[in-house]
């Protein structure tokens, strides 16, 4: 099997859309049809549930396009770039470590001139035409546009849903009544100009994230639930070349994950992805090399799926320090602080500005007071060049060191400011959504399935009568409209064989099927047919949505047996 197999049955069968087809398509762009935006959606829904319910999480939901200062502030605008060549003679562009594939252990650390050498050194040339190749420059990824009309105001698509979060941490974290921790988060589209997508939904221009932005005490990266799962394992690539099967807590403890709140969201990744299907046996946490981490991470783990394009990162898990709030202070000049109480007040020793006001008065007259109010309330770590500037009345003055003084000073206080750290598990929803599809995806003698897990499955029932007459049809439709009533979605089928209608409906992941046939008249009972078994049990009609619902929880079914399967 390979990723093309599972492309095919997923546009065949409506999963999944190369967008803009009739135009000829556009590379890196996908639509959801309606059976993949059914999947998706309840992906979604359990994630969001988890983290809300599960965690006592918060959600928002911010806009996608953002001013330049955004974007400025979080590296952006000048970072967010990857290595790119040009084929010299049909100018193809190519992502040059993806070129340089496994010439390298892991050539997305490479710099432009070690991409160069590689290119040289190994004689690669144009995939499409066997061209030779420009050197290595820099692309970025943002996507820019105007806010506005005339000249109006430089603005970008965002690449991650993540800013929308930081931007807003001073209301949010009022909201939380000024507590940490505070988990935030998010759905939503990102944009990324990527510069050759290749991969299906795996790299795309415009894609689907769920994030989660944790903002904790500096301090106290420890978490309260981490207790309840430091036995259980994971399977950690370390980025010193260790492959380890290992308890979360021995992965603590020996410094190969660096804290509790890390360690507890990769478990908490792990047990997600899991639930929703994905193969643990496919699954890894791979550390990111020291020179391949961002600037501001202080760790960071990708989760990988075992995938036909190989290890693949679907999560990106990273402890981001202070980095993104810092930043946004610096840039907008917004005080982004939490405030950390004490249990008892502290005395604590800190240096402040006192002004002389001997001189202020004379020189400033009336509003010598006022200057010098505003003096005291200034951060000595401010003083430039031996001056403060202070604002009084919308006008600036700023001050010599002969017109104040520095003085250390005790004080109560009941609390100090700290910039909160951020831990952010991310999410890409397409690698996700197609990382279930593929593990799920089986084929045997040209018969095609998919083993989606019934959690999120698109349709859970199908449901048919033997024959589209004789009331059979009749008692179906009622059985499949009391089990789409009840919540659970469900396909009617009265055509062609029963055995082409659980072929339709296990290429589609669908778990289970109910079947109306004569006994059904006789004695009031339906066969369920169990999609990865293959097993058939008779149960009530009477009972079938409660049948149903027990069904989809994977609780024992044997209670709900009734008699004989004749036909
Ligand atoms: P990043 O912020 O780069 O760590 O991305 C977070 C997650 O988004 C990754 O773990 C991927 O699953 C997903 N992702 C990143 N770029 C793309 C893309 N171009 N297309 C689809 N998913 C992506």
């Amino acid at each position: 099997m390979d990723a093309s197999d599972v492309l095919s049955l997923c546009k065949r069968r409506g999963f999944l859309y190369p967008s803009y087809e009739i135009y000829g398509g556009v590379a890196g762009l996908y639509d959801y049809g309606p059976l993949g935006t059914a999947m998706r959606n309840n992906i979604v829904e359990i994630w969001r549930r988890l983290y809300t319910l599960g965690e006592g999480f918060v959600e928002i939901d911010s806009e996608t396009i953002g001013p330049e200062v955004v974007f400025k502030a979080s590296g952006h605008v000048d970072e967010f770039a990857d290595k790119m060549v040009k084929c010299k003679v049909c100018e193809e562009a190519y992502r040059a470590d993806h070129l340089i594939g496994d010439r390298h252990p892991n050539p997305g650390s490479l710099k432009e001139e070690e991409l160069d050498d590689l290119i040289r050194e190994h004689g690669i040339t144009c995939p499409a035409c066997s061209g030779e190749l420009s050197s290595v420059e820099e692309f970025n990824l943002m996507f820019k546009t105007v806010i506005g009309p005339g000249s109006g105001r430089v603005g970008y698509l965002r690449p991650e849903t993540a800013q929308g979060i930081f931007v807003n941490f001073p209301s949010l974290y009022r909201y939380n009544r000024e507590k940490l921790p505070l988990g935030v988060i998010q759905v939503g589209r990102g944009y990324r100009n990527e510069i050759s997508p290749r991969q299906g939904v795996i790299r795309m221009r415009e894609f689907n994230m769920m994030e989660c932005e944790l903002f904790v005490d500096p301090e106290d990266k420890g978490w309260p639930r981490f207790k309840d799962v430091k036995d259980d394992r994971m399977r950690l690539f370390a980025n010193d070349g260790r492959e380890l099967e290992i308890s979360v807590g021995d992965a603590v403890e020996q410094g190969i994950i660096c804290n509790q709140v890390l360690a507890y969201f990769m478990w908490f990744t792990q047990e997600f992805l899991k639930a929703i299907g994905v193969d643990g046996t496919r699954l890894r946490f791979r550390q990111h090399e020291k020179d391949e981490m961002a600037h501001y991470a202080a760790d960071c783990w990708d989760a990988e799926a075992l995938l036909s394009f190989g290890w693949t990162e679907i999560v990106g898990i990273a402890d981001r320090g202070c980095w993104d709030l810092s930043r946004h202070i610096k840039f907008s000049g917004v005080d982004m602080s939490a405030f950390k109480r004490f249990d008892t007040p502290q005395e604590v020793e800190r240096d402040v500005i006192k002004p002389k006001y001997g001189i202020l008065g004379p020189k400033y007259k009336a509003l010598g007071s006022k200057i010098g109010k505003a003096m005291e309330a200034t951060d000595p770590s401010l003083i430039k060049d031996d001056s403060v500037t202070v604002e009084v009345d919308g006008q600036s003055y700023v001050l010599s060191r002969d017109c104040f003084d520095v003085a250390r000073v005790k004080e109560k206080v009941s609390g100090v400011k700290v910039i909160p750290h951020v831990i952010e598990p991310s999410h890409g929803l397409d690698r996700i959504t197609y990382t279930c599809l593929e593990h799920a995806y089986t084929k045997k003698e040209d018969m095609e399935m998919l083993r989606i897990s019934a959690a999120i499955a698109p349709i859970k029932f199908g449901v048919f009568p033997l024959m589209a007459r004789d009331e059979l049809d009749k008692v179906a439709m009622d059985i499949d409209q009391e089990i789409r009533y009840s919540g659970i979605e469900t396909y009617y089928d009265d055509s062609g064989s029963i055995g082409r209608r659980y072929a339709r409906m296990d290429e589609i992941g669908t778990p289970y099927c109910v079947t109306v046939d004569y006994q059904t008249l006789e004695d009031g009972t339906v066969t369920l047919r169990e999609r990865d078994s293959q097993a058939q049990i008779r149960v009530k009609v009477q009972e079938i949505t409660l049948v149903a619902r027990a069904a989809l929880c994977g609780a024992n079914l044997d209670q709900f047996v009734v008699g004989e399967n004749k036909s």
